[in-house]
């Protein structure tokens, strides 16, 4: 099961693909996981990374394609993935056809989570994210149980930089601008399926299972 998880900053795609990875034994690719461990083992894509993270904006095409393209070497997607954070435009979208073409792969399922900005901010603003695993919580819609630390593995929880107003504000222009096209895109293949993502995680976990069983 090749399945792409679409959707705003904040609408969930983390968490679901976290859960989804578990109950379908597939890897969870994040491009946003890949590029922050780059930027904290300070490679040379961390540091022209960083930057344009921490204002909101895309990494050029170019640095995530190669970026993901060795990812999906690693023989661990060789009966799927979940993958979160790409595309983001319809130049990703194309560029994520041709690369998994050229290793003999297409999608299966594309699944957008639609939500709406109040929520995003209002997630985004109380996120917490594990250091060590990267499970999500969120201060009141989903605190840990021991303040401050993971539920999973007890490591510390931090606010993402570009979890700030400002960046989500940018963050969320930057995806209005581009999801159009690509929702697009990817009606015409027949393989998108919208998902109200207001909705509670458990609710919306179900519904993708449910999706991704059809397949
Ligand atoms: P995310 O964790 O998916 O919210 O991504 C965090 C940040 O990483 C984004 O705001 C971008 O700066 C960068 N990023 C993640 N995925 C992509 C992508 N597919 N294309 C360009 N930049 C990306």
């Amino acid at each position: 099961m090749y399945l792409v998880l679409l959707g705003p900053p904040g609408a969930g795609k983390g968490t679901q693909a976290k859960k989804l990875a578990v109950t379908l034994n597939l890897p969870h690719i994040s491009t946003g996981d890949i590029l922050r461990q780059n930027v904290k083992d300070g490679t040379d894509l961390g540091k022209q990374a960083k930057g344009i993270m921490d204002k909101g904006l895309l990494v050029p095409d170019e640095l995530v394609a190669k970026m993901l393209d060795e990812r999906f070497n690693n023989p661990d997607i060789s009966n799927g993935f979940i993958l979160d954070g790409y595309p983001r435009t319809l130049a990703q979208a194309k560029t994520l056809d041709q690369i998994l073409s050229n290793k003999g792969k297409k999608l299966d399922l594309v699944v957008y989570l639609n939500s709406s900005d109040q929520t995003i901010i209002n997630r985004l603003g109380g996120r917490l994210v594990c250091s060590k695993c990267g499970s999500n919580f969120h201060v009141t819609n989903m605190p840990p149980k021991v303040k401050g630390l993971c539920d999973n593995c007890q490591a510390a929880l931090y606010q993402r930089s570009d979890d700030n107003e400002t960046t989500v504000r940018k963050r969320l222009e930057v995806y209005k601008k581009e999801v159009a096209s690509l929702i697009e895109y990817y009606a015409k293949t027949g393989k998108l399926h919208s998902l109200n993502a207001d909705l509670g995680a458990e609710v919306v976990l179900s519904q993708i299972i449910d999706l991704a069983g059809g397949k």
